[in-house]
């Protein structure tokens, strides 16, 4: 329990600070924020990728060659060791000679930032990544359709956990500042719950550091006014807080007190789409071979440039037809080999719908979907041995139909 300011000579107070702890906020108001932050995210990708690394103690370093290397991430193993990011692979070297040191794989984190963004997508579209391994969640309007707050993070942990392999942290408050500082409270992969009725005695005994946006200078400033809780920011007077830190002091007292009222906002972030379909309904049935071509190779273009924009490469072609009696049928066919090339994707759509539609049925509507969707690169040409005959012609057409999309 917090039991107030840790040096009161030092500090002029605008009020008790029993009643700075009744913020008048409205409860309907409270929104959900989670705060997920990924545990030794560099060390735990790395290990992902090569479970050797799980039982020695190892560090994702700059370059070993070069003494003046630095860690940029450890295990748990190395951190027992007491090797700290930012250190010189030199001094951790020294405490633990036996510290497996590795250097970053390119593209790893980026590729493994995006899969665990795109779990979060499930819960919320309302996501704001803070860094590569960090990332807002406003998970206020979910709660109905996946539990509250700490279930959800529960849940998320889990998924990102299983799929990923790798252990996040999840703060859970009704700001992003208390979201951010819970997810620090307790590592590696667990949940930490910062209600709005119980801040103070959670948030308050905390020292000044832990609040989001206080540096070492502020730090600094803090201590020449007797300010070293979050508690004895919370209830410093306004007048010495801004005539030490100015409108920081100010902005960082509100944060103590739980008024951070900044929205998580969505920067841009589109998850990979799980299948492409392009779909429209004819003004006149289509009624001959002609007609049903047409469409489909019309439908079939807009398909191809979307999965080449997005670097995918479909699997499973599948067709809905909607007859004139208004029945629709749902029908699909696998791929010899990935691809995003319309005229393929066009070839076995048309297969489909001969396959499928007897004589003089017309069509009132068609959609083409592609399906089971790969990234292009990787999951066509690098599993096979040797080369299949359509490989130079495909890679040809690649670029000759990318070459199209640019024109
Ligand atoms: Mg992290």
């Amino acid at each position: 329990m917090y039991m107030g300011p840790s040096d009161k000579s030092k500090i002029m107070y605008t009020s008790n600070f029993k009643s700075a702890q009744n913020i008048a906020f409205e409860p309907k108001k409270y929104r959900t924020i989670l705060h997920c932050d990924a545990n030794s995210f560099f060390a735990s990708c790395e290990t992902a990728l090569h479970p050797e690394y799980k039982n020695v103690p190892m560090a994702v370093c700059g370059s070993v060659e070069d003494r003046h290397g630095i860690v940029l991430a450890k295990n748990e193993l190395a951190a027992k060791y007491n090797i700290k990011t930012a250190e010189t692979v030199w001094s951790a070297k020294r405490k633990c000679p036996e510290l497996v040191t590795v250097r970053p794989t390119y593209g790893l984190y980026g590729e493994m930032s995006q899969k665990m963004n795109r779990i979060f997508y499930d819960y919320t579209d309302m996501i704001e990544p803070f860094g590569i391994d960090e990332s807002w969640l406003d998970v206020t309007g979910s709660q109905r359709l996946f539990g509250n707050g700490r279930e959800i993070a529960d849940s998320i942990r889990e998924r990102v956990k299983n799929e990923l392999g790798i252990t996040v942290s999840i703060g859970v408050s009704f700001n992003k500042v208390f979201a951010k500082l819970g997810s620090d409270l307790q590592k590696p992969n667990a949940t930490s719950v910062i209600p709005p009725d119980r801040f103070a005695s959670i948030v308050w005994p905390l020292p000044v550091s832990a609040l989001l946006f206080v540096g070492p200078s502020s730090v600094t400033a803090f201590e020449t006014i007797g300010v070293r809780t979050i508690g004895d920011l919370a209830c410093c007077a306004d007048d010495l807080l801004s005539q030490k830190l100015g409108k920081n002091g100010l902005m960082l007292k509100n944060f103590a007190l739980g008024r951070d009222f900044s929205e998580v906002t969505p920067s841009g972030y589109e998850p990979e789409p799980k299948s492409v379909s392009n779909g429209m309904t004819f003004k006149y049935d289509l009624e001959t071979e002609s007609d049903i071509s047409f469409a489909v190779t019309y439908l079939s273009l807009s398909v191809a440039e979307r999965l080449r924009k997005h670097g995918l490469c479909c699997n499973n072609v599948a067709v809905t037809m909607r007859r004139q009696d208004l029945t629709t049928s749902n029908r699909s066919a696998m791929l010899s080999h990935p691809t995003c090339l319309f005229h393929e994707i066009s070839k076995t759509a048309l297969g489909i719908i001969r396959s499928n539609l007897k004589q003089n049925e017309a069509l009132y509507s068609v959609t083409v979907h592609a399906e089971k969707l790969t990234r292009q690169g990787e999951n066509d040409f690098q599993q096979s041995l040797f080369p299949f005959p359509w490989e130079e012609k495909y890679k040809k057409l690649n670029s000759l139909e990318n070459a199209v999309d640019n024109i």
